[in-house]
């Protein structure tokens, strides 16, 4: 998968990837992606790369815990530079754009890398299968999406959102 500098032509090259890859290093690729990537050597061993990902990870939602899928549809565009590139170059010239700039080792590039790391970076810290996601029960752990289980939720484990629910709910 990993491609050789050499290889890419002055002009660049455009990549198309259907493929799968281990999103969260579980030790399977069960993550479908789509990406379309274009390649354009800069010179210096330095590349732009501009593209287009998509894919639907499966996420945990992080109050109910119900796994769901998540539609990512995002937009790529990073400067890639050779790793030794870090110690030649003036340290402001990095800088400057430190966020968009990433580095490979030796004399390949990783495509699949450039992807796992867009989806990393596009995936929400706190999933919610839904965005009013009411969660689980801190007392009996029900599914309070589907039901109400009647517990008295009052006490200092309570989250801020299920009393704000809870106040909505009163009304
Ligand atoms: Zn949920
Ligand atoms: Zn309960």
């Amino acid at each position: 998968m990993a491609m050789k500098i050499n290889d890419i032509p002055p002009e660049g090259l455009t990549l198309e990837l259907k493929e799968k890859l281990d999103l969260f290093d579980t030790g399977t690729a069960s993550t479908a992606f789509t990406a379309v990537l274009g390649i354009k050597p800069t010179g210096a061993g330095v590349f732009h790369i501009k593209g287009r990902v998509q894919s639907d990870p499966e996420l945990e939602c992080s109050r109910c815990l119900k796994v769901f899928s998540y539609r990512i549809d995002t937009e790529l565009d990073i400067t890639l530079a050779p790793e030794k590139a870090l110690g030649t170059a003036p340290e402001h010239e990095l800088d400057r754009s430190e966020l968009d700039v990433e580095f490979y080792q030796g004399e390949e590039i990783e495509p699949l890398d450039l992807v796992k790391e867009q989806l990393l970076i596009t995936v929400p810290m706190v999933p919610l299968h839904r965005p009013d996601c009411r969660g689980l029960c801190p007392v009996c752990g029900t599914d309070l999406n589907e039901t109400d289980c009647g517990c008295k939720k009052d006490g200092p484990a309570e989250f801020g959102a299920f009393s704000a629910l809870k106040d909505l709910l009163k009304k």
